[in-house]
């Protein structure tokens, strides 16, 4: 297809303002996908996805639409590439080459609650990637929507006339063709160098079992065909491209890609680490000499250790992190041993979605049981003596002079009703935040700018938020860099012995709460012994926290007297039972779901 009949688009939306339904009504009315085939959100692919109502890995599906052709008239057949993007703040970065393979986007916002931050974050990446913003209400079939109050608020965001924005209903189909129309009429075709060496964009990765890794691209310059050898410009491995072709939904292999198209690429590797998102994919026989912009490595931010519940599950758990680490770039981990919670392994993730989701498909396709240890960011410890020490587990904290300690930190944006606005600054304040900014959206609705550490925001704050504007607020955040903070150790100790998987670091003025904390909770959850055990919270030789674990005085036997004989038998095998599940801490027997109840929040 020649790039002027091509038109390449994604669309940003809240969760829930109705995305996937959008995209199922485009495929329906372009003819790709029939009534027969349709079911809903046709495009998310994992079960997961579907249930959260979330989109994880990108999409890409190729869509013919007759449009009129401006002076004439008449209708001329186009191209329309819809690429879908993941919808989380921990996927950022995958977003952003999303966008970056598109020259246009539609702004979808529900007509009865108006933008929400997460749109307002992927709105602004979009404009700092130049795309053409179409502005769209949706859900318009809705007797709840306002459709002439939320007009003039996206018009005032974006600069635009109230009359443009359209007004569309995914679920009746009303105003769907007008805005493919729309798209083709105002989205500007892509340019590149056809007579270029090849240089293709990689937005997505996916490992499939029976084709191994799908890889979605679009091409900027040149193209690619079937049966080349290509290479990938940040690690300089070639492959054969064994097929090459588009989705529409379904995949059909194609002669080549050209400028501006997007469709995808197997070379038959089985892991997504040699397929990176945002890479930059040309050809052995003409190796283009520059790579395209904008590549990352994928960095973990928040880490936690997971452990197998039943010990005898280690290597279940070990090959199942095998398994899904084939598909998720972003994934890292070693394995890690826990005094407290046996054999498992310290899990680096790119934020508390992707933890939520990784330990949901363990459990799920893998039918694991699972223990996870308070999430951390990661910390850069500066010593006196000027050595730098990485800590992503709080058992790494270095003992010994500490000259700094740097924590990292995101640019968080809020949105809300304006009557929130004191509770939401009392919030970010007892979470160190500062306010950089803060606007108006329309009388009603506030836009709130606040840097916050991660760490502070890994930590249940988005159900704070929640809770204190009676769920009216949304959150949207990107990292931005580090800062120095003021963090201590806090370790918790047993009879003097340290229970690792309860160390944290924490900010100096928070350090006594959460020694008191912990120390109470152990207190409740761990039984009495033969003898006292002291429950302490410590922060280095001091201790800042005290509870005591009285020790008991009858035995368990001591019950049984007058009983008879099998009653003690079967007293004494329980026990026996129980003992496999128990934790020595010292001389502190302590049954392991005392530590599982310990960790989950309350
Ligand atoms: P996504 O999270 O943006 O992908 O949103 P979905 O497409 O999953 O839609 C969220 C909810 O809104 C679902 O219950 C949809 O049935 C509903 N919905 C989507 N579009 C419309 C619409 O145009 N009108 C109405 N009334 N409901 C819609
Ligand atoms: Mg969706």
């Amino acid at each position: 297809t020649p790039p002027e009949r091509i038109r390449n688009f994604c669309i940003i939306a809240h969760i829930d303002h109705g995305k996937s339904t959008l995209a199922d009504r485009m495929l329906q009315e372009t003819g790709v996908v029939d009534q027969r085939q349709m079911r809903a959100q046709y495009l998310d692919r994992m079960d997961i996805e579907r249930e959260r109502g979330i989109t994880i890995k990108s999409q890409a599906v190729r869509m013919p639409w007759s449009a009129p052709e401006g002076a004439t008239g008449g209708l001329s057949t186009y191209v329309l590439n819809m690429i879908d993007t993941p919808g989380h703040v921990d996927f950022t970065y995958e977003v952003s080459r999303s966008l970056a393979a598109c020259e246009g986007a539609v702004l979808l916002v529900d007509a009865a609650q108006g933008i929400e931050a997460q749109t307002l974050a992927n709105l602004y990446l979009a404009m700092e990637n130049d795309l053409t913003i179409i502005p769209v209400l949706n859900k318009i079939d809705l007797p709840s929507a306002q459709p002439e109050k939320y007009a003039e608020e996206i018009a005032g965001l974006i600069g635009c006339d109230v009359g443009d924005v359209l007004r569309v209903s995914g679920k009746t189909g009303e105003g769907v063709p007008e805005l493919l129309d729309r798209i083709v009429e105002l989205i500007p075709a892509p340019t590149g160098d056809a007579d270029a060496p090849a240089r293709a964009m990689i937005f997505d990765s996916v490992y499939d079992t029976y084709r191994g890794v799908v890889t979605y691209v679009r091409v900027i310059d040149g193209s690619l065909s079937p049966r080349e050898r290509i290479a990938m410009m940040s690690t300089k491995a070639t492959h054969e491209l064994l097929e090459i072709g588009v989705s529409s939904p379904e995949p059909a292999p194609s002669k080549g890609l050209g400028v501006g198209e997007v469709g995808y690429l197997i070379t038959g590797v089985k892991d997504v680490r040699q397929s990176k998102v945002g890479d930059t994919v040309t050809t052995l026989g003409r190796m283009a000499t520059q790579a395209l912009g904008g590549y990352k490595e994928p960095r973990p931010m928040v880490f936690s250790g997971l452990y197998p519940i039943d010990g005898s599950d280690y290597p279940i758990l070990r090959d199942a992190l095998d398994k899904l680490k084939l598909n998720d770039a972003a994934l890292v981990y070693e394995p890690e041993t826990s005094a407290a919670l046996g054999f498992g392994f310290r899990v680096g993730f790119l934020g508390m979605l992707h933890l939520e989701i990784v330990r949901e498909r363990l459990e799920r396709e893998f039918n694991l049981d699972l223990i996870s240890t308070l999430p951390n960011v990661g910390y850069e410890v500066e010593m006196d003596d000027g050595t730098v020490v990485d800590v992503t587990n709080p058992s790494e904290f270095p003992a010994g002079r500490i000259a700094s300690i740097t924590e990292p930190v995101v640019r968080a944006t809020i949105l809300a009703p304006s009557e929130y606005i004191g509770a939401i600054m009392e919030l970010c304040q007892t979470r160190r935040g500062t306010l950089r900014g803060m606007d108006y959206l329309s009388p009603e609705r506030v836009e709130m700018r606040y840097t916050l550490p991660l760490a502070e925001i890994v930590f249940d704050f988005f159900d704070a938020l929640k809770s204190r504007t009676r769920g009216f607020a949304s959150l949207d955040y990107e990292p931005d860099g580090v800062q120095v903070a003021d963090l201590v150790k806090v370790d918790i100790l047993l009879q003097g012995d340290t229970v690792d998987a309860f160390s944290a670091i924490v900010h100096k003025d928070k350090a006594y709460a959460y020694g008191v904390q912990m120390a109470g909770k152990l207190k409740e959850l761990i039984p009495r012994q033969q003898f006292e055990v002291p429950v302490q919270a410590a922060i280095g030789a001091r201790v800042i926290a005290r509870e005591t674990i009285r020790a008991i005085r009858k035995d368990v036997l001591a019950k049984c007297y007058g009983g008879d004989i099998s009653r003690k038998r079967k007293l004494l095998e329980k026990q026996k039972e129980g003992k496999k599940r128990m934790k020595m801490v010292g001389s502190v027997e302590v049954p392991q779901e005392a530590f599982i109840a310990a960790l989950s929040q309350d």
